[in-house]
């Protein structure tokens, strides 16, 4: 048990002593001129859910993209595991995205030519799995995301949250230690994207996957375990 009176930075993971998934350490990030990260720490615990809050330009985005090894940091370091990942070279870094990240954007990024169910599939096939398991997994995510009967869809016959759902199916069925999402709601209305929030929440937990949240609806945030706040670049304390 932590005392009470220990204090723990914004920045930290809290989980009883859990070691951290992924941490961020002394991350600086400048594009030309503009300082978009200047000096971030930031440590994520196994199955912890954070949202990462701040307004516009103030480094969110940048900082998910250096965490998930999307972007290299001109500073600092990166450990997934206790491992860093932030000086791999672009091909064991894109392997460890596909099999250690899952990621769900804004507006899904589903291939428009493939069915709900295949789109769930494909960084299991990416991956190198067998069609049949990838799309019998993939199967079992979308039900128990609430598309049972719906994975024969086109995206374009699926409704706005249907879209996001079937990313997030594609996001997990690979069973990933973090899952990264840039305002996975910012395309929905309020309700559906609280709907779709909790869904991504409980299908993470079920893997206890670490869920990092990009976005700036305060509902949705106040949503989720752990808050952190930017702004110019900082973690705020
Ligand atoms: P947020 O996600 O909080 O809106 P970003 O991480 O996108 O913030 O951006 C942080 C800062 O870096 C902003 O000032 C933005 O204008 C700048 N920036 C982001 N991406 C680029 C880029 N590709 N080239 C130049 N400046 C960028």
């Amino acid at each position: 048990m932590r005392s009470h009176t220990q204090t723990q930075l914004p920045g930290s993971s809290a989980v009883h002593g859990t070691p951290p998934v992924l941490v961020g350490r002394g991350l600086i990030k400048t594009y030309d001129t503009q300082r978009a990260l200047d000096g971030v720490n930031i440590e994520i615990g196994a199955g912890d859910a954070v949202a990462i809050v701040g307004p516009s330009g103030s480094g969110k985005s940048t900082l998910l993209h250096v965490l998930a090894g999307i972007l290299p940091s001109d500073a600092g370091e990166v450990l997934l595991a206790g491992r860093r990942i932030d000086q791999l070279g672009e091909g064991p870094r894109s392997e460890l995205r596909r099999t250690q990240f899952g990621f769900v954007f804004q507006s899904g990024m589903l291939v428009a030519e493939l069915t709900a169910q295949e789109n769930a599939a494909l960084p299991l096939l990416l991956g190198g799995a067998s069609r049949s398991s990838a799309m019998a997994a993939a199967l079992e995510w979308l039900d128990k995301l609430g598309l049972a009967g719906k994975e024969k869809r086109l995206p374009g016959q699926l409704s706005g949250g249907e879209a996001q759902r079937v990313a997030i199916a594609r996001a997990l069925a690979h069973r990933p230690s973090v899952i990264f999402a840039d305002e996975p709601t910012g395309a929905l209305d309020t309700r559906t994207g609280a709907e779709t929030m909790r869904a991504l929440l409980d299908a993470a937990a079920e893997t206890n996957a670490a869920v990092v949240v990009v976005t700036h609806d305060t509902d949705i945030a106040e949503s989720m375990p752990r808050t952190v706040s930017m702004r110019d670049g900082r973690v705020q304390l």
